[in-house]
């Protein structure tokens, strides 16, 4: 699928929950989040049913996300039907790890290829504070498990937070590995975030300036949101996702389709198309109106313009 900027899309990030089993100060409201009534949310087979319309469209690679994907009913099936469509050639998952343990190798057994684990602190109390009340062990557990099952490469996201877990920066570094990339995200005034002071929000740009000598050069693979440094120590990779300090967006080549079947073409719009009532319709149908919306993807965000509208959804309702 072309868009009117000549970008061609074909990856999904799909969120295949909004609940989750952690409340991260970033992402999720204190109180929780509504359970949704089966009928608002996208059944495994309709997700199934959209996923093959987007694969004959050109779509290659897919991502679950959420909320917490690993808490969803039905994940391991919605994989093993993923994994089976023809032309898919990357299928991963991102979670908080806290069940990773549980499913790593049914995962691995269905099809998945590899996972991202979110991880912003190795610090047990720092990790319960951030989480509203996680333990950082199951976590840990589940990184040990996706190794032992061969889920690999893994990638551990750190949202960094100035003056919360900036000291950190280097013990993470130390932790990437042949098996294991380590990457640095910028925190985004979305959701929950779009009113924090702007004191908790640092540029990876800076955070790559101060520990410029743990790194020899960009790795080859530059495409897509992170920029990638090998370590100094030749073990493993350190990226940078710089969604606001340097945006990718000529270069992007995603959409996102969220648990209420929504699909949004940017992750810094409010805009979003109802592909629900689309299940009603023929495979020819859909495929011409999922290729109608996706034209419209939006040239580039505007977080960094003066009128720049806060995004409303929280990310656990987009998917990260
Ligand atoms: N529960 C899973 C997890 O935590 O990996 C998947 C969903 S979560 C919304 C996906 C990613 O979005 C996580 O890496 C999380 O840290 C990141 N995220 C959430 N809110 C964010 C924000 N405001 N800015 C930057 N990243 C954020
Ligand atoms: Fe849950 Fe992931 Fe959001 Fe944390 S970042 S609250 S783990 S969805």
């Amino acid at each position: 699928m072309i868009d009117q900027f000549k970008r061609s899309i074909h990856y999904l990030r799909l969120s295949v929950t909004d609940l989750c089993n952690l409340k991260c100060q970033y992402c999720m409201p204190e109180g929780g989040v509504d359970k949704k009534a089966h009928q608002d949310i996208l059944r495994i087979e309709d997700y199934l049913r959209l996923v093959e319309e987007m694969t004959s469209l050109g779509v290659d690679k897919v991502r679950l996300t959420g909320g917490e994907p690993l808490v969803r009913k039905g994940i391991v099936d919605l994989v093993e039907g993923i994994a089976k469509l023809e032309g898919i050639k990357d299928l991963a998952i991102t979670t908080n790890g806290v069940l990773l343990k549980k499913y790593a190798e049914e995962l691995k057994n269905a099809g998945l290829t590899r996972v991202n684990v979110s991880i912003d602190t190795l610090d047990p109390d720092k990790y319960r504070e951030i989480t509203r009340g996680g333990n950082i062990e199951d976590v840990l557990g589940g990184i040990e498990e996706a190794r032992r099952v061969g889920l690999l490469p893994i990638k551990l996201n750190v949202v960094l937070i100035n003056g919360f877990n900036t000291d950190e920066v280097e013990d993470f570094i130390r932790l990437a590995d042949e098996d294991m990339d380590v990457r640095f995200i910028e925190l985004m005034p979305i959701g929950q975030v779009a009113n924090w002071s702007k004191d908790k929000f640092i540029s990876n740009e800076k955070l790559l300036e101060k520990h410029r000598d743990w790194f020899v050069m960009e790795d080859g693979e530059q495409y897509g949101p992170a920029k990638y440094y090998q370590k100094k120590d030749g073990k493993g990779r350190v990226g940078f996702i710089n969604p606001i300090s340097n945006h990718f967006c000529s270069t992007c080549n995603r959409v996102r389709m969220t648990a209420d079947g929504k699909l949004k073409l940017c992750l810094h719009t409010n805009e979003e198309y109802d592909l629900k009532p689309l299940l009603e319709e023929d495979s020819d149908t859909i495929r011409k109106t999922l290729q109608e919306y996706i034209a419209k993807k939006p040239e580039r965000h505007h977080m960094n313009d003066q009128e720049f509208q806060p995004i409303v959804r929280d990310m656990n309702r987009i998917g990260g």
